[in-house]
Parts: C-alpha cells; sequence; structure tokens
C-alpha cells in the first residue's frame, strides 16, 4: 500500500468513526416528513390575542425516522377515521375542522414500511392531532415524558385534553418514562427535549441530518411562525410560564446547534417541505 493510499484509508477510518465518538456528530439516514392532515381554524383567537378574528388552515405532519438501527415515528396525526369524512372532524364547536385527505396506513405503505416495523414511537404530546394513529404501533418503545404518561394513563387523561380512545392500545408498550432529555439511538443522531407547557409532558425532538443539517420538530411549543417570531405563548396552553421557559430553551437549542426549526402546524414552510415518498437527508 502506497503512503497515499495509506493516508486515504486512514481518513476514511476516521471518517466512519465520525458518527460514534468523534467530533462530527452522527446523522440519521433518512428524515421522511408525512401530510398527516389539516387543522381548519375559523378563528385564531385561542392561539393568539393578536390574531383574533382571523382564520388559519394549520398543515399537520407526522415524521418517519431512518436510522442505521432502526425506524422511528414523531407524532401520529389525525386519525386515518377522519378520511371517511369529507366535511371533517368538527371541534370547539366548529371553531377547528381536522380533516385527513390521506390515510397515514397509506402513506407508510407507500414508503414500504408496516407499522410493525417501527421500533421507537415518540409524540410530543397528546392532543389529537398528534395521537390520532397511535394505536397503530404497538410493536415500538413509546418515549414519553412522565408526567404526560401519568395524565394519559391516569383516571381523568380527559381534563388534560387528550383523547384516551386514540392511544389505548399503548397501554400495554414497552414505555421509557423520561424525566427530560433522551438521546434515542446513543450516538447524539436523535435527542428528544423536554419542552413543558403546551401539555404537561410535552417534547420537542432534535434530529441532525447530514446535508440538510439540524432541525428541531417543533410539536406545539409554538403553532405558526408569527407566533414564533413574536415569542407568543398562545391562550390555548396548560402552563403559560413553562411555555415561554420551553420556547427559550429551543431558542437556546437552535443557536447551540445552528439548527433550524421546522413548525409542525405551519402552512408555509409545510408548502416549502418535500413530503413522502420523498425525504430528505
Ligand atoms: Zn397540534
Amino acid at each position: 500500500m502506497s503512503l497515499r493510499i495509506a493516508a486515504i484509508a486512514v481518513m476514511a477510518a476516521l471518517a466512519g468513526c465520525a458518527g460514534t465518538g468523534g467530533d462530527r456528530p452522527a446523522a440519521v439516514e433518512r428524515l421522511y416528513v408525512i401530510s398527516c392532515g389539516e387543522n381548519h381554524v375559523k378563528d385564531l383567537a385561542r392561539w393568539a390575542a393578536a390574531d383574533a378574528g382571523k382564520s388559519i388552515q394549520f398543515k399537520n405532519h407526522c415524521y418517519l425516522i431512518r436510522h442505521a438501527r432502526g425506524w422511528m415515528l414523531w407524532d401520529t396525526g389525525n386519525s386515518d377515521a377522519f378520511a371517511a369524512l369529507p366535511n371533517g372532524n368538527s371541534v370547539f364547536g366548529g371553531l377547528l375542522v381536522q380533516y385527513m385527505r390521506k390515510p397515514l396506513a397509506d402513506s407508510l405503505k407507500e414508503i414500504g414500511v408496516e407499522p410493525a416495523d417501527i421500533q421507537h414511537l415518540a409524540m410530543s404530546h397528546l392532543h389529537g392531532d398528534h395521537s390520532g394513529n397511535a394505536n397503530y404501533f404497538t410493536a415500538a418503545t413509546l418515549y414519553m415524558q412522565g408526567p404526560e404518561y401519568e395524565a394519559a394513563f391516569g383516571p381523568e387523561p380527559q381534563k388534560f385534553g387528550f383523547a384516551a380512545a386514540n392511544y389505548a392500545k399503548l397501554r400495554g408498550s414497552k414505555a421509557v418514562k423520561l424525566s427530560g432529555d433522551h438521546d434515542v439511538f446513543g450516538d447524539g443522531a436523535v435527542v428528544i427535549k423536554s419542552a413543558p407547557g403546551h401539555t404537561i409532558g410535552h417534547q420537542v425532538l432534535l434530529v441532525r441530518l447530514a446535508q440538510t443539517g439540524p432541525v428541531v420538530l417543533s410539536g406545539d411549543v409554538v403553532h405558526y411562525a408569527a407566533n414564533w417570531n413574536a415569542k407568543r405563548v398562545p391562550p390555548l396552553n396548560f402552563n403559560a410560564e413553562q411555555s415561554a421557559v420551553s420556547m427559550r430553551m429551543v431558542e437556546q437549542l437552535l443557536a447551540q446547534n445552528g439548527a433550524k426549526l421546522w413548525i409542525n402546524h405551519d402552512p408555509e414552510q409545510s408548502n416549502a417541505l418535500p413530503k413522502a415518498p420523498a425525504y430528505v437527508q
């Protein structure tokens, strides 16, 4: 072996180590942004007093992550059952109407993944537009903040605004109850960050992508860009003080990692992202 080839071999070996202890953090192989419904709001007053009277068509997404060591799903969208409702599912007395144009089950099939293939499941929180299809994923290990888990499977989930029927089948699932942050694959590629406030145990997800760079998947720490830019905590919220702290935490997380914030429900951001079966890397 010539010296030059040996040097290249050493460099290649070092590059191979980058994800397992080198100074460059590991990245996931693929991230699929899956359209998981829409939530049409007639009056934004409950999301920002300053936007009272305005309407919005929130987008809704599920995120499927391909890591070298398995599949992970983040958020499960509106219920696939809404696909049979041409006029959508009306909540809050018609203030909000939920749609599911294409069932998550169909989107996964298109990618070539079965629900049973998903080994890791985490939801930002258990409101209906994020837990709608949770019952598909009984084979997955469930990652949830302890207080969210206790509220979800305790005696009064409805008090927390949770739709218990959405995730009832996960009661017997292998669950990792978190009290803070959690590195899912142990290499820094996917990290759950505790971000309470919107719900009692809300969380966000840091995902490292090799080409796109790091992104933070927002859950509902914020619903649309105008609220993020002004750091407004919505009136419709579990704990406003915690939400403000969580927004500052996310701001620091973005700055520390040079990461972008992907706001799950923001219509303009959604329009700019490639959707499954396409993926980002
Ligand atoms: Zn939501």
